[in-house]
């Protein structure tokens, strides 16, 4: 018996060893859910800063400075592969976020298939990706917290349709010594289904542009990762600590 309790006990720090690292944890998939169909663009709240309103991308840069160079037509701009990941030139903390985004139909499997990514100041990573009957790892298909958080469903709708995310973010706390006294924490629903439920994020997620977790607001960023992804109608509201 004690023999056995042993091995459960290392199995388990095993898997607390393993979960640790980024990615490629073998969790099982979530559950499918159908949403709703898809609508028009919701129009933004009046207190709302947009950020893309399908015409200009002047609210936004080339991470690493420069123009933001993504394409623009019929009220969404498209990833130009190898243009760069583009983040607001504002920076933001506490805020409730909404993008809407689409898939290309051109194909490509597991994490080459509409990945993108919704990077919370630039540092905690709500994957865009197509897991519309497209297998991956869990806890990097669309919706998760890459590499933390799976998503509680797969809420996603066929590529070439448009669907939404709507984020309440809560960034890290620290103190005066610049030590982390609370973790980020984020509530996710896609195509108006919840996804994560005020989960905390532990630390910049993989591929981040930003790799060290410092106190302060930081810009929302889009990334390019080599696939024809589509926003439209990004904004967000400050909300109060
Ligand atoms: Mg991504």
């Amino acid at each position: 018996m004690k023999l056995i309790q042993w091995t459960a006990l290392a199995a388990g720090t095993l898997v607390v060893a393993v979960s640790a690292q980024p990615a490629k944890e073998q969790a099982k998939a979530p559950p499918v859910v159908t949403p709703g169909p898809s609508a028009q663009p919701a129009t933004p709240p009046s207190d709302a800063t947009v950020l893309f309103d399908g015409r200009s991308l002047e609210k936004w840069e080339k991470v690493g400075g420069g123009t933001a160079a993504w394409s623009i037509a019929d009220g969404a701009t498209e990833v130009v592969p190898g243009a760069g990941s583009i983040r607001t030139k504002q920076a933001f903390g506490d805020a409730q976020i909404h993008v809407e985004f689409r898939m290309p139909k051109d194909g490509g499997e597991g994490q080459g298939r509409g990945n993108s990514g919704v990077y919370l100041q630039s540092k905690y990573e709500v994957q865009v990706l197509d897991s519309f009957k497209n297998e991956t790892y869990p806890n990097g298909q669309c919706g998760a917290v890459y590499g933390q958080h799976v998503p509680l469903v797969n809420a996603c709708r066929e590529p070439g349709e448009w669907q939404t995310y709507d984020i309440v973010f809560r960034e890290a706390k620290f103190n005066a010594k610049g030590e982390r006294t609370a973790k980020a924490r984020v509530t996710v629903l896609q195509n108006g289904v919840l996804i994560h439920d005020n989960v905390e994020i532990d630390g910049p997620t993989g591929a981040a542009a930003v790799t060290v977790e410092t106190p302060g607001a930081g810009p929302l960023m889009l990334q390019e990762h080599g696939n024809k992804v589509q926003y439209r109608n990004v904004w967000a509201r400050e909300l109060g600590k």
